[in-house]
């Protein structure tokens, strides 16, 4: 069984990251590493390994694995870094960045899916990822500066005190735009504390809700 999934997941390195613009070997390692069936709920782990995102409870998702290597390439990490993932959802991105870091603090605003990723993620052997209820448009200020930071949800605009809980140098990547569309967009603070960004992608994630987010869910019931 192991040895089904593994094969599957080679493939989907090669097809759809190797196969689009993922170069980064340590990225690709990973992803050819992290069990994603694991994080997917159980009845659609037939959709672990395919080309798309996948449905998670509460209405949230896991996002495509092109997306969620792509967001990790961005960050350009070595291994030494502590890193801020804003939306544990299922746990899975974690999981990946957790591999390419040192130290990982993800939060999570739903109780819920919380306890779950973090039970995940303890029973899985990553033991250096952290996940913390809150509102992740705040940031983590208790353990700041970040080198990267991430955010897996689309947010209206950069949040305000992730740009400052960056460090020199730092790179944050983030889903900005409505809620029906986005553009990933990449801030790099320089080595002054100048903020520079980069667009690069058209994604589409759910929303950030919080107080440097939306205040409302304006998604369609059925999509919720
Ligand atoms: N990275 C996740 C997928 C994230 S889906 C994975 O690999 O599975 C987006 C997540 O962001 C959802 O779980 C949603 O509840 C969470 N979220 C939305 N707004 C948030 C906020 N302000 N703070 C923390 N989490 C938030």
């Amino acid at each position: 069984m192991a040895e089904a999934e593994r094969a599957a997941r080679e493939r989907m390195v090669e097809v759809q990251l190797r196969g689009r613009d993922i170069t980064d070997e340590r990225v690709l390692k990973v992803m050819g590493d992290v069990p994603r069936h694991h994080f997917v709920p159980e009845d659609l782990r037939h959709q672990a390994y395919a080309d798309g995102p996948v449905r998670l409870d509460k209405g949230q998702t896991i996002s495509q694995p092109y997306i969620v290597a792509l967001m990790a390439q961005l960050l350009e990490l070595e291994g030494e870094e502590a890193v801020l993932e804003i939306g544990t959802g299922s746990g899975y991105q974690a999981a990946v960045l957790s591999r390419l870091a040192a130290r990982v603090y993800s939060l999570e605003r739903i109780s819920e899916l919380a306890v779950q990723a973090s039970e995940k993620l303890r029973k899985l052997g990553y033991e250096n990822v952290e996940v913390l209820e809150r509102d992740g448009s705040k940031g983590l200020p208790e353990h700041a500066p970040y080198s990267a930071i991430v955010v897996t949800a689309a947010a209206p605009e950069p949040p305000e005190p992730l740009k400052e809980q960056l460090a020199l140098e730092g790179r944050l990547v983030v889903p900005v735009g409505s809620q029906d569309g986005q553009t990933l967009e990449r801030w790099r603070k320089g080595k002054g504390g100048a903020l520079s960004q980069e667009r690069i992608a058209p994604v589409a994630f759910v929303p950030l809700m919080g107080e440097h987010g939306w205040k409302t869910d304006h998604r369609p019931f059925w999509a919720r």
